[in-house]
């Protein structure tokens, strides 16, 4: 066998796709413009998905002037590892530098019963889906730092394809909870979803796809009538409009009422259990009162609450209410009837809730001078 020759890095054209933001059939539908068989596209998918190789260059059942045609008409983008924080059993946070240098984040949480469409052994990636977010809510480290851009399908794909790499764990279970809103990229999320479910791609059950939304009802009924099975979880974090519109501007643009008839919209088209998330936060929204009615609105929806003890942000003035208190709005929850799980989550101490990685690392690297970067 002879050595391949040194491996030749093509200037990259700007704006040219990604091959991982794809379909099968565009892939196919792309090749017939180069005269090619329909069959190939089969086989790149295998390369992407199956083998994940890095390049066009190591897919050798292909001619040589394909791989050459599809390096000029197709970006190989793969995200580069800048840190991993975190250790084998617990929760590990991944952060990506992204071809234009910004920095997005993604977590690989271990085995956990109470996650979203997660049974006791799987393995959850939390995905990032903009660098940075628009909607300012007022407890979370994503939108600190304002908002960039939306990632593309493909940098939404890749995340995954680099946290299994990475760990050298195989990932089941996928939640749109990263850095983001992905309800505020609509297609390209849409897109990185079918890819990561499809049989040629990621192949992961769209039942163990969540995506989750601070509360975007007109784009929650789209969600709705896109013919996917993916599920859907709600960043409710308070029962009234009083508390939302304290900690979630989006709600005076989409209140309460708004919302709630947008899930149950979604419940009943998608003839799925949705879920709410409720951070539990220390004198914002974590009063008896809270509970109960947030129990009535569970119960209008078939919806499944997860509690989760708010995660502190450096330089944010919101804490976690003690553990009594958690307890008892859990137990409110209960007598409701309401199904409910107690986040009592691992990986605190790594700074676990998304966005605040990607925070950290700015601060410090903006404190280098750039001339020592
Ligand atoms: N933008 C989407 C998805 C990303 S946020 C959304 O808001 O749903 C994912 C989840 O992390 C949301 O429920 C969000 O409210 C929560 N979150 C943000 N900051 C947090 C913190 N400091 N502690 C705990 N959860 C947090
Ligand atoms: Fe954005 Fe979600 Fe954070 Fe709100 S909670 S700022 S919507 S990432």
């Amino acid at each position: 066998m002879t050595r391949s020759p040194a491996v030749t890095f093509r200037v990259q054209t700007p704006g040219r796709r990604s091959i991982n933001s794809l379909y099968l059939d565009e892939i196919a539908a792309h090749l017939a413009t180069r005269d090619q068989r329909p069959y190939r596209a089969k086989q790149i998918a295998d390369w992407l998905y199956e083998k994940r190789v890095t390049s066009f260059e190591e897919m050798t059942d292909l001619p040589q002037d394909l791989r050459n045609r599809l390096a000029d008409d197709f970006s190989f983008g793969n995200l580069e590892n800048v840190r991993v924080l975190g250790s084998e059993d617990t929760t590990r946070k991944f952060l990506f530098r992204l071809g234009d240098g910004n920095l997005i984040e993604s977590v690989l949480i271990p085995a956990s019963p109470s996650l979203y469409g997660s049974t006791s052994d799987r393995r959850t990636i939390c995905v990032s889906t903009q660098v940075g977010c628009a909607y300012g809510c007022k407890f979370c480290a994503s939108g600190l730092d304002g908002f960039s851009r939306n990632l593309d399908a493909s940098e939404i794909v890749q995340q995954l394809i680099a946290v299994e790499k990475a760990s050298g764990e195989r990932i089941d279970n996928v939640v749109f909870m990263g850095m983001g809103e992905p309800l505020a990229n609509f297609e390209n999320v849409v897109r990185a979803i079918r890819i990561i479910n499809a049989p040629w791609g990621l192949e992961i059950g769209a039942r163990h796809i969540t995506v989750s939304t601070s509360g975007l009802a007109p784009q929650i009924r789209k969600l709705a009538d896109e013919p996917l099975q993916s599920r859907l979880a709600i960043s409710l974090h308070g029962a009234t409009d009083e508390v939302r519109n304290r900690i979630m501007p989006v709600n005076r643009k989409y209140d309460l009422t708004a919302l709630l008839a947008a899930c149950d919209y979604y419940a009943s088209r998608k003839k799925q259990r949705i879920y709410f998330e409720y951070i539990l936060i220390a004198g914002v929204n974590d009063a008896e009162e809270q509970a109960h009615l947030l129990a009535a609105h569970a119960r209008r929806l078939g919806a499944k609450v997860n509690l989760i003890p708010y995660n502190i942000v450096e330089g944010l003035d919101w804490s976690r209410p003690s553990r009594a208190r958690q307890e008892l709005f859990l137990s409110i929850l209960r007598e409701h009837g309401t199904v409910a799980t107690l986040r009592r989550e691992k990986g605190h101490d790594i700074a676990a809730a998304c966005g605040q990685l990607r925070l950290q690392t700015k601060r410090n690297l903006e404190v280098v001078p750039a001339s020592a970067n």
